[in-house]
């Protein structure tokens, strides 16, 4: 049975308190915490094995390497990538996204072609299309929102067209919490010949993934919003594209020969990974997956979507507060954005972490949305494995505090 109280117990930073209060912890959207599985994995990591891999014939380097690649196959298995090597060890979804803009788009964006992203993407995958157009004098187009704050699947037609090269688009969003209707999109992409490019980073942490059930030429998501430390990420690529790609970064290890004036690149995945790779906390990735896997993504989903019923069914009762996103749990993450009343999201934020509850506040990066709503601002709550019901009363007994301290004080 899913027991998020007998899971908050693996999670050392959970028993901690702020301003004296519990902590209750709902800033998951942002980074989650670590359970101490994950926290064991990398202190074995520097206590036993640590070493440079694929580089040494000595029995360290060997064991680091045989787990830097087992931790590559069960990243590949958790998004069912059909091979390891369409796996690209990276810094986070960012670095991911940015690796495409550069690699593939240098060759495949030319002038008066047009990339494809949405009204609310998060800037890691809006800012680097900027520069490809810029650059490429391509167009950057966009896929509208709806009032419920979903991709707009009417507008494919006239947004995608046969000029288009790219489709990129987030597949939940980190602002509105909507599960996008990323199949249809990704469909259209490929009737019209473009590849089609899933930000996971709000998705492959709390839903089952499947980049062949999605049909996605690249997926991006970052280590540390899915219980793994900071500073590990992954870009699954296509296998057939990823071949014909040139290399992101150049240096050690991507290459197979070197001269003094050229040099040819290594297989699939080094030639995508230059550098010494961070192979502790790929590894440390690889037991977030199994812990994640021992709980059951479908449970995962399943959690979060009756904790976000709970919360928006809790919100609707306060008059003063405004939800974002689709009405319907189920067409959306556990997460909660929100306005309430004239409260500044920056002081309720700071007042609800006197009461020990950590929400996120502000644009939460996603500035150009924000803007189109006509806000500056707002607060969002995120849920995950270890977030209970009580959490939730806490959260709008807390906001109600909130409510009446502002009103009282204005
Ligand atoms: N995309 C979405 C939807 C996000 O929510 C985030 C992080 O908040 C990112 C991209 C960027 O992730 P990272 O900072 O790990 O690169």
């Amino acid at each position: 049975m899913f027991d998020p109280k007998a899971i908050r117990k693996d999670f050392p930073i959970l028993a901690r308190t702020v301003h004296g209060k519990p902590l209750v912890y709902l800033d998951n959207a942002a980074t989650s915490q670590k359970p101490r599985q994950v926290i064991q994995t990398l202190v074995e990591c520097y206590e036993m094995y640590n070493s440079n891999v694929h580089r040494g014939v000595h029995t360290l380097s060997m064991e680091a390497t045989e787990r830097y690649e087992t931790a590559r196959q069960k990243a590949a298995d958790f998004i069912k990538s059909p091979a390891p090597e369409g796996v690209i060890f990276v810094r986070n979804t960012t670095e991911a996204i940015n690796l495409v803009a550069s690699a593939w788009a240098t060759d495949n964006v030319g002038r008066g072609d047009e990339i494809v992203v949405s009204e609310m993407e998060h800037h890691s995958n809006l800012v680097p299309w900027q520069k490809v157009a810029a650059q490429k004098g391509a167009h950057l187009k966009l896929l509208p929102a709806t009032d419920d704050g979903v991709i707009d699947v009417t507008a494919l037609d006239t947004v995608i067209t046969p000029r288009t090269k790219l489709v990129s688009v987030v597949h939940v969003s980190n602002v509105t919490g909507a599960v996008n209707p990323v199949k249809e999109i990704g469909r259209r992409a490929h009737q019209v010949g473009a590849l089609f490019m899933l930000d996971g980073a709000q998705s492959v942490p709390h839903m089952p993934v499947d980049v062949q059930d999605l049909d996605c030429d690249f997926l991006a998501f970052s280590g540390h919003k899915m219980m793994a430390p900071p500073g590990i990420g992954v870009l699954y690529a296509r296998l057939s594209v990823l071949e014909k790609m040139e290399p992101f970064l150049r240096g050690g290890e991507m290459v197979r020969e070197v001269w003094y004036d050229h040099a040819t690149w290594n297989d699939l995945p080094n030639k995508f990974e230059a550098g010494t790779p961070n192979f502790t906390d790929a590894v440390a990735l690889g037991a977030a997956i199994d812990y994640l896997n021992a709980l059951g993504m479908d449970a995962v989903r399943q959690h979060e979507v009756e904790l976000g019923a709970y919360a928006l069914k809790a919100f609707a009762q306060l008059e003063e507060v405004d939800v974002l996103g689709p009405k319907d749990a189920r067409q959306r993450a556990g997460l909660v954005t929100f306005t309430a009343g004239d409260i500044h999201p920056h002081d309720l934020g700071t007042f609800l972490d006197h009461e020990g509850i950590a929400i996120r506040t502000g644009h939460h990066c996603v500035m150009p949305y924000h803007r189109k709503l006509g806000l500056v601002a707002t607060g969002r709550a995120s849920f995950y494995v270890y977030n209970t019901n009580d959490e939730v009363d806490l959260l709008v007994q807390s906001l109600k505090n909130a409510l009446a301290y502002f009103a009282h004080a204005s």
